[in-house]
C-alpha cells in the first residue's frame, strides 16, 4: 500500500520517494512508490498529472490510478531506465492541482448550501476538463433556489473559513453529524472539516481555508433521471468561463448593433421580423407561381388531348417549383409538368392532373435512371435529384414528346 502524503497536505507540490515496483499497465509503464503526493482518481476527482525525475532522467506522469489493493499506480508516458530501489524526486503540475482543489473544494461548500438551504443532498459528483456537476437528490428545482445557493457558497468563500483534516474511527463519526458516509467499511475515515458549515468524509484534494476557492459560479441545471443535475465552475474556471461568455455576447451584440444586455430583446425582435418576411415571401411567391402558371398554360398547346410542359428554372428553387406544379395541375385538367430547379441542388418534379392516365413516379424513376441520382412519387406528383443536369432542358422535352409517342 502506497503512502498518501495528499492525506496530510494538499500543498506538498514535491516530494522524495523510492521505487517499490516497475509495472506493465495495458502497453504502458508504471512506477509504484512506496509514497506520493499524487492524486490518483477516485471519488469524483480526477488524478494529478507532472513528472518524476531520477538522475538526468525526467520523465512526465500522464495518469495516476489506484489498485483494488490501495497501491498507486504512476503511468508514465514513456518506458523509464528506473529500476527498483531506486531514489526519485516527484513534482506535482501545480496549475492543474490547484484546479481541482478549486473544485473539488467547491463542491463540498456548493453541497452542504444545497443541504442547508433546501434538505437536497448530493447523489454524485462529476470533474470534467470544462466544468464540473453535482447531482441534488430532489423532484424539483427552482431558479430563485439554484441563486439562493450560489449566494449562500460564495459568502462561505467571501468568509474564508479554515478547511481542515482530520482521521476518525467509524464509531467516532457516527455522532459528528457528516454530510455523508463513505460507501466503504474502513478503519480510518477522513473527514474534511469547512469550519462550523460542513463535515464530510472525503479522500480528495482540498484547499486550507475557503478564500483559496475564489469564487462559485453556477451554471446549467437539468432534470436527470434521479435528481437534477447543477453544473458549476470554481476558481479560475470563474473567471475563464466568464471571459469566454464575455466574447461571445460581445460578437453577438456587434453583429445586432446592440449592447449585451439588450440582446434577448434585439433577437425577439428579429424573430418577429424573420417571422413576418417568411410569411409575405411565400404570399409572393404564390401569386409569382400564380402568374407563371396562367402564362404558361395561356402559351402551350394540347396534343391529344393532354398540355405537356417541360421547363427548368436557374433561378427558382425546389419550393417554388413544387408550387408552380401545384398551381398548373390545379388550374388545368389536362396537364403534364415535367419541371426542373437547377438553383442550388438540382431537383425534379413532375406531376400531372387528377385523372390524367400517365405514371409520375415511374416517369422519374426511368428519368434518373438516366440521369443517376435518386428520387421517387405517386402516380400524380414524383420528386427527385438528378446526379448531372448537362442538357436537362432537351432531355425533359425528349422525355415529353415520348408520351405522346
Ligand atoms: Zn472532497
Amino acid at each position: 500500500m502506497t503512502e498518501r502524503l495528499y492525506y496530510h497536505d494538499s500543498f506538498l507540490y514535491e516530494f522524495d520517494a523510492h521505487v517499490a515496483e516497475v509495472a506493465a499497465v495495458d502497453a504502458r509503464t508504471a512506477l509504484i512508490l512506496d509514497r506520493t503526493a499524487f492524486y490518483p482518481t477516485s471519488g469524483g476527482q480526477v488524478f494529478d498529472t507532472g513528472w518524476i525525475v531520477s538522475g538526468s532522467e525526467k520523465l512526465r506522469i500522464t495518469e495516476v490510478a489506484e489498485k483494488d489493493d490501495g497501491t498507486i499506480l504512476h503511468i508514465l508516458e514513456s518506458a523509464p531506465r528506473i529500476e527498483k530501489g531506486s531514489q526519485i524526486h516527484g513534482q506535482i503540475d501545480v496549475d492543474r492541482r490547484r484546479d481541482h482543489m478549486q473544485q473539488h473544494s467547491g463542491q463540498h461548500v456548493l453541497s452542504a448550501a444545497f443541504v442547508r438551504l433546501f434538505n437536497m443532498p448530493t447523489v454524485s459528483f462529476h470533474m470534467g476538463v470544462e466544468s464540473c456537476s453535482i447531482d441534488l437528490d430532489t423532484k424539483n428545482l427552482t431558479t430563485p433556489q439554484v441563486e439562493a445557493a450560489e449566494n449562500l457558497a460564495n459568502d462561505v468563500v467571501l468568509e474564508n473559513r479554515p478547511v481542515g483534516i482530520r482521521f476518525v474511527t467509524q464509531e467516532e463519526a457516527q455522532g459528528l453529524g457528516l454530510r455523508k458516509m463513505p460507501p466503504v467499511e474502513r478503519d480510518k475515515l477522513r473527514l474534511i472539516d469547512i469550519h462550523d458549515f460542513d463535515l464530510t468524509a472525503c479522500g480528495g484534494t482540498h484547499v486550507t481555508a475557503t478564500g483559496q476557492i475564489g469564487s462559485i459560479l453556477l451554471r446549467k441545471v437539468e432534470k436527470v433521471r434521479q435528481g437534477w443535475r447543477v453544473e458549476f465552475v470554481c476558481g479560475k474556471r470563474t473567471v475563464d468561463t466568464a471571459r469566454r461568455d464575455y466574447s461571445t455576447l460581445t460578437e453577438s451584440a456587434a453583429l445586432c448593433s446592440s449592447h449585451i444586455w439588450d440582446l434577448p430583446q434585439q433577437i425577439r425582435k428579429f424573430q418577429e421580423e424573420a417571422r413576418a418576411w417568411r410569411k409575405s415571401n411565400e404570399q409572393i411567391l404564390q401569386e409569382l407561381a400564380d402568374l407563371y402558371a396562367d402564362r404558361i398554360l395561356r402559351e402551350a398547346s394540347a396534343q391529344d388531348g393532354s398540355i405537356v410542359i417541360a421547363r427548368v428554372f436557374q433561378d427558382r428553387d425546389l419550393s417554388f417549383i413544387k408550387l408552380l406544379a401545384q398551381r398548373l395541375t390545379r388550374q388545368n385538367p389536362h396537364v403534364i409538368a415535367l419541371l426542373a430547379s437547377t438553383a442550388g441542388q438540382p431537383t425534379l418534379v413532375f406531376a400531372q392532373s387528377a385523372g390524367q392516365l400517365f405514371d409520375m413516379g415511374a416517369l422519374m424513376k426511368e428519368a434518373l435512371a438516366k440521369l443517376g441520382g435518386r428520387g421517387g412519387g405517386s402516380k400524380d406528383m414524383a420528386q427527385g435529384g438528378p446526379a448531372q443536369t448537362d442538357g436537362l432542358e432537351e432531355f425533359l422535352k425528349q422525355l415529353a414528346a415520348k408520351l405522346h409517342a
